[in-house]
């Protein structure tokens, strides 16, 4: 345990209930002592959210989405062009195929598609660790791993009873890789670094199918052939549209955050040969960069992007990604540990470790409905290290909980609007705020999410639905509709790998889209 000196003892016991009211921002900045209860309601205020300055933040979002368009690749907001021409209709048949690469696992699926009338007629995949000696060896140590895991399940495709395909036609693969790419074309992209644990020693600068498809080739015994590069956020919209045309927005809520939408293909500037003026695309926002003056921030996200490997970066993704928000509630715990003596008069040592508290203690201690919180009194014994915890103390450490989500939740919530005005989707309400007014249109939108913390979390999601309804308005909210896509980031991949290889099949006929 280390000490604190700033404490004048008793506080821990209750006592502090009744003390003075000498904490402001100020002093929260400068470590001067104040009790609990005064540090949470400047805290609170610090991070609070009303629905003016969320309206304001969607008006920002939708800003710097028309900018990093006007100006690829220059801007906070890189606005990624997928290249995509289509996305599944639900009409989509045969055998397709997915890979999913973006963490310790990689993942291998298939899917059987029947139309609108059987739809996913059969579904199977495969997930394997990637051993430690290849995340840390060479590109073409990696890619062959890929390609002998991609063979191997191919090869067990009849064994399942799945419609084979025939022998002269390829397998079309859709691939899920998140990483950052510099994506060149539907199929194609350079990577650009390799991160999360990967430290290949090659291969940056080249383009990933390629190296894919020459381990492929080399494997010599499986037709198949890469027709999308996607990031997760692409295939959690692809899943939810195929069952759904009015699916317009894709976002993650998981470890990081990001969103992608549907666009004008002429709104790409960069599109050597776009698709007809009128037709559509999808654009990764990569919108956890998004910065603003406008985001509440306080002294913990101050400190957690100054101690982060990418400081200056990923501000808006650092106020609400379940990699972070569990470091928050540290960093004011241990503020208030040192400041208010919340824990007594010594400050718990593990409290005073990086991500010792993780998210889902986090959502476990938010979701306490006990009178008397034993679940947050054993989440701090087990996770801090503190065996004793009044109730006054635990109280505070869930309404800190509750402030934390609440504030991603409604900036979650806030981007999503700025994605709806981007587009014209957002109602009158939200007019007040716009620098151009736009004519909105009411049409139904359903925005596909994905990630644990959309999932898990349920008070972050109420949070977020509630704030979306404020700013739109309760009658145009009714049009709008938010729904998990689970596990886009593999059968939305599959999904658009049949979309694709659907269209390209009517254009070898000459059937007009
Ligand atoms: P990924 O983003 O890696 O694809 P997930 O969507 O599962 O994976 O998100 C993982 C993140 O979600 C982790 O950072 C974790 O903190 C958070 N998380 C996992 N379970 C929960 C939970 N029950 N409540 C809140 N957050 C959770
Ligand atoms: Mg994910």
């Amino acid at each position: 345990m280390i000490t604190t000196q700033k404490l004048t003892g008793d506080l821990a016991d209750d006592g502090w209930k009744g003390a003075s009211d000498d904490c402001n921002m100020e002093n929260l900045k400068n470590s001067e002592s104040c009790d609990p209860s005064s540090f949470l309601r400047h805290f609170r205020k610090s991070s609070a959210t009303p629905v003016m300055l969320l309206r304001h933040i969607a008006q920002a979002m939708a800003t710097e989405m028309q900018e990093g368009l006007d100006h690829p690749g220059e801007r906070k907001l890189k606005m990624l062009p997928t290249y995509l021409e289509c996305l599944p209709t639900g009409n989509e048949r045969g055998l397709f195929y997915a890979i999913d690469l973006g963490g310790t696992n990689f993942r291998v699926l298939r899917v059987q598609l029947d139309g609108k009338e059987g739809r996913i007629l059969k579904q199977e995949s495969i997930q394997v660790p990637i051993p430690q000696e290849v995340m840390t060896g060479s590109s073409k140590d990696l890619f062959g791993f890929l390609a002998k895991t991609i063979v191997q399940f191919v090869s067990r495709e009849a064994d399942l009873g799945f419609e084979c395909v025939a022998l002269n036609q390829k397998r079309d693969i859709g691939f899920t890789f998140s990483f950052p790419v510099n994506q060149t074309k539907v199929n194609g992209g350079s990577i650009n670094a390799w991160t999360k644990g990967f430290s290949i020693s090659d291969g940056v600068g080249e383009d990933v199918v390629d190296q894919l498809e020459i381990a492929l080739a080399d494997m010599g015994s499986v037709n198949t052939k890469v027709v999308c590069l996607v990031n997760d956020t692409v295939g959690t919209l692809a899943q939810c549209r195929y069952w759904n045309d009015d699916a317009m927005v894709g976002v993650i809520l998981g470890t990081g955050s990001n969103a992608c939408y549907v666009e004008r293909a002429a709104a790409i500037s960069c599109w050597s040969s776009p698709p007809e003026a009128d037709d559509l695309t999808v654009v990764n926002i990569e919108w956890g960069n998004f910065c603003s003056e406008l985001l509440p921030r306080t002294f913990a996200d101050e400190g957690l992007d100054a101690d982060s490997l990418n400081p200056g970066q990923q501000e808006f993704e650092k106020m609400i990604g379940g990699m972070y928000l569990g470091e928050i509630l540290r960093r004011v715990l241990l503020k208030m540990a040192e400041d208010t003596g919340l824990f007594g008069s010594e400050i718990p040592e593990r409290l005073t470790k990086p991500f010792s508290l993780l998210t889902p203690h986090m959502s476990t201690m938010h979701g306490d409905d006990t009178s008397s919180l034993e679940v947050v009194g054993s989440v701090i014994e087990e996770a801090i290290g503190v065996k004793y915890t009044t109730l006054a103390t635990r109280k505070v450490v869930y309404d800190v909980c509750d402030i934390i989500a609440e504030r991603g939740a409604r900036l979650s919530a806030a981007g999503i609007v700025g994605i709806l005005t981007k587009i014209n989707r957002c109602g009158d309400l939200m007019l007040s705020c716009l620098t151009t007014p736009n004519d909105t249109e009411v049409k139904k939108t359903v925005i596909a999410i994905d990630g644990s913390l959309y999932e898990k979390y349920p008070k972050f999601r109420n949070y977020m639905e509630d704030a979306m309804k404020e700013m739109l308005g309760e009658d145009y909210a009714n049009n709008v509709t938010t729904t998990l896509s689970k596990d886009g980031s593999g059968v939305g991949a599959a999904l658009l790998a049949a979309a694709i290889s659907t269209e390209l099949r009517l254009g070898d006929v000459g059937v007009t889209k």
